[in-house]
Formats: structure tokens, sequence, C-alpha cells
């Protein structure tokens, strides 16, 4: 193992890196997870940085119902996520299709059928600190196969 690649898993053993992709939502869940950034929950304080870069994420927290225009797309995007990685549905949407999931719609949950989902945080929409304790319960899920060693 090279020195770059100790530093990057020391890196990652301190920090998550979270990207979420918003496949169909009415944005309440989005604006929930915005707060996750907001004064009052501050999540970089714990070290978890949300971005959209899914070359450099550990979790993906999707949102939204399952719409047409993603059957080509979130696989290829979840697949482009290094491993070790999970991903977290949030809100009832991704669950079940929520208030979405009405007949002759055109919306196919649940997201698990789609992608690989570690876990579910239900909700319409749920709570900032039930968003963060997911992804914190999942941390050592990502970080289980990192070695880190005194440079
Ligand atoms: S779960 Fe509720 S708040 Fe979240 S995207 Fe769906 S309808 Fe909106």
């Amino acid at each position: 193992m090279g020195i770059l690649q100790n530093v990057k898993n020391a890196v990652r053993q301190r920090s998550i890196h979270v990207a979420y992709v918003d496949v169909g939502s009415c944005n309440g869940c989005d604006i929930e997870i915005l707060a996750c950034l907001a004064p009052r929950y501050d999540i970089e304080q714990y070290g978890i940085y949300v971005h959209n870069n899914p070359r450099e994420a550990d979790i993906l927290l999707v949102i939204g119902a399952y719409t047409p225009g993603w059957a080509d797309r979130l696989l290829p995007l979840w697949e482009k996520i290094p491993d070790p990685k999970v991903a977290i549905a949030i809100g009832n949407c991704p669950i079940s299709g929520c208030l979405f999931a009405r007949p002759g719609t055109l919306i196919h949950p649940p997201v698990a059928a789609h992608i690989p989902i570690s876990a579910e945080v239900p909700g319409c929409p749920p709570r900032p600190t039930e968003i963060l304790q997911a992804v914190l319960a999942l941390a050592p899920e990502v970080f289980r196969d990192y070695e880190v060693r005194v440079l």
C-alpha cells in the first residue's frame, strides 16, 4: 500500500463524505438534508461533508419516488461510488412512493429494487436528527475495510 493510499485511508477514517440524489421528490426531504448543513445541526462539525461528487462519496442519500427518468441513471451513478459504500433511502418516497404512489403514475418504488439500500429513514419528511443518526449508524460499514498505519 502506497503512502498516498495511506493518507487517503487516514482521512477517510476521520470524515464521512455524503452525496445525495433526488430521483423525484417534492423537495421536502431535500430541505431537511439542507437543514442538516445549517448552523442548528451543522453536520460538518462531526466530520460529515455533503457534496455531489459520487466519485468521492462514502454514503449516498436517495430521496424521492423513483421516476422513469432515472431508469438508466441511478445504477450508473451508484457504480461510480468507490467501495466500501452504502446507500440510505431518505423519506417515505424511496421506500413506498408515498403520496405519489397512485394508480396511473409512472413511479417505480422501492428504490431498493434498483440499487442496494442499507438503511431506510421513514417520514414525510424525516427530521434532520433522524437523517444524521442514520449516517452516523452506517459510518462503521464504510470504514470497516480501511487499515490506517502511522506513516
Ligand atoms: S417523503 Fe414526503 S417530504 Fe419527502 S419527498 Fe416524498 S412527499 Fe416529499
